[in-house]
């Protein structure tokens, strides 16, 4: 069963083979086993979890059954969910149940998915492993003294270890992408505007973006079917007709079925900064898309190599914005001894926050300050501008723009975690997606010293059920996505 994809789990509840109750008894006995050593979940709660499958199987009798009724999901802890413990993976919010839900939250209740608990990440979102969680660092599954990838790290570790058949996560620089790269997932992330943020609690408001983080792509395309759809709660929302994520999916293929595909290679993603090791199954899926018909041609994107400093001058700048609504008054974590008011906004925020938070904060209120707005926060809006430019120049000569996710496979718990630098350069790969709004995805290419690695497809701006096909063509002629890490039966 826990093998199955999403759309067979769907089949068999509907068919009554097995029940929602059942099926979530199975991941969680699966997780009260093995989350110990992932520490993959932030919170479960198994009693809520049974009473909505419950529910569901009384849908799925009734016959009311969408794509995902009865389905258990786990949902990254950025995501307010009505009455759960809802704390961003910071102390800050160690105390913080959430009144409502986030609309992404909303749509999988709407559709009868049981909310399976809430996975770990970085502190608000900010990290490339998963270790600046003030609920500790989550292990890889595939190697458990490494990092799962960040920020979104619980919910590819859960799904990873088969704890949960598929979660949420969210990505503002990578953070669905690259922990999808480092526990053999398929992670993507939509066009920006997609999905809504509504309840969804900002790091970066321009550049964050929901997605799901499954075993293939077509498990994604359902996800996202639930996740996606305009919503008037959220003013950066784009009102645009329903369209199914899945429909390129069955589409019948003869043996060449992405002939005619331009796959477009630019120069920064095979230079120097890459693994061997990681490039080596980049350039084997190449060999491989090449058999399915599709041609491929060089691009360039000449000021990528600018956005990782572009990145960390806008997304800590609006984190410093978004973060100041933390101040121990109406909500979330307040210091217990203070003199007075100010007093207590700084003992709660200094005992709140965690030290790459705090960073962030200061590098964003640093390049907003008058005197520098012009010489950072300016030149990197432009730097941002001149990287949107370059990937339209690009789609001008290709349908698709594919390279690796992550430049290196898992790195050790602690490896990198004294140097935010080395840390912050895990994104090279995936952040001028983010800074561009573009759709992108992740998917399993292979294997370099028994850990995994990620290919990443780029697409224009609304292609997301294109690029699901391609990725899915792929995951047809290969079973890397179907391996599974081993000592976690
Ligand atoms: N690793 C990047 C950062 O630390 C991206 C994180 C994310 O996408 N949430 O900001």
């Amino acid at each position: 069963m826990i093998e199955l994809s999403l759309a067979d789990i769907g089949r068999a509840l509907a068919s009554r083979e097995i029940s929602s109750v059942e099926l979530t008894g199975i991941y969680l006995d699966r997780i009260a086993r093995l989350n110990p050593q992932l520490n993959a979940f932030i919170t479960v709660d198994p009693e809520r979890s049974l009473a909505q499958a419950r529910a569901a199987d009384d849908r799925l009798a009734r016959g009311e059954t969408r794509a995902l009724t009865g389905i258990p999901i786990a949902h990254k802890d950025i995501f307010c969910a009505r009455d759960w413990l809802t704390t961003c993976g910071s102390k800050m919010l160690s105390n913080f149940v959430s009144p409502y839900d986030a609309t992404v939250i909303g749509r999988f209740r709407q559709d009868g998915a049981v909310l399976l608990g809430k996975t770990n990440m970085d502190e608000f979102a900010m990290g490339s492993s998963t270790e600046t969680s003030f609920y500790g660092p989550t292990a890889n599954p595939w190697a458990l003294d490494r990092v799962p990838g960040g920020s979104s790290g619980g919910s590819a570790a859960a799904v990873a270890a088969r704890l949960a058949p598929a979660a949420t996560g969210t990505d503002t620089g990578g953070s669905i992408r690259q922990p999808a790269a480092l526990c053999n997932l398929s992670g993507m992330k939509p066009t920006y505007g997609v999905i809504s943020r509504y309840g969804m609690i900002a790091f970066a408001s321009s550049l964050d973006q929901a997605g799901p983080l499954a075993r293939s792509a077509a498990d994604c395309a359902l996800l996202l079917n639930c996740m996606a759809g305009f919503d008037e709660r959220d003013s950066t929302s784009l009102d645009r007709p329903g369209e199914d994520f899945a429909r390129e999916l069955t589409a019948a293929a003869g043996s060449r079925p992405l002939a005619g595909l331009r796959i477009g290679l630019p120069q920064q993603f095979f230079g120097e900064g890459c693994s061997a090791e990681v490039m080596q199954l980049v350039d084997a899926a190449i060999a491989e898309y090449r058999q399915l018909g599709a041609e491929t041609v060089p691009v360039g994107l000449p000021s990528m190599d600018l956005s990782v400093a572009a990145y960390y001058v806008i997304a800590p700048a609006e984190a410093s914005s978004n973060l100041a609504r933390f101040d121990g008054v109406r909500y979330g974590y307040r210091a217990p001894a203070y003199a007075d008011l100010t007093d207590m906004y700084c003992k709660s925020r200094a005992q709140g926050f965690g030290a790459e938070v705090k960073r962030r904060i200061l590098i964003g209120t640093y390049v907003l300050s008058h005197g520098y707005y012009d010489a950072y926060y300016l030149q990197a809006q432009r730097i941002r501008r001149l990287i949107a430019n370059d990937f339209a120049e690009a789609f001008r000569q290709c349908d698709v723009i594919l390279g690796p996710t992550s430049p290196s496979t898992a790195f050790r718990l602690g490896e990198k975690a004294a140097d935010p630098v080395q840390m912050y350069l895990s994104d090279i790969y995936t952040i001028a997606v983010n800074l561009a709004g573009l759709p992108a995805i992740s998917i399993p290419c292979g294997f370099a010293g028994g850990l995994p690695a990620g290919l990443q497809l780029i697409g224009n701006y609304f292609r997301e059920a294109r690029l699901l096909n391609i990725a899915h063509r792929y995951q047809q002629v290969t079973d890397w996505h179907r391996q599974r890490p081993a000592g976690h039966a």
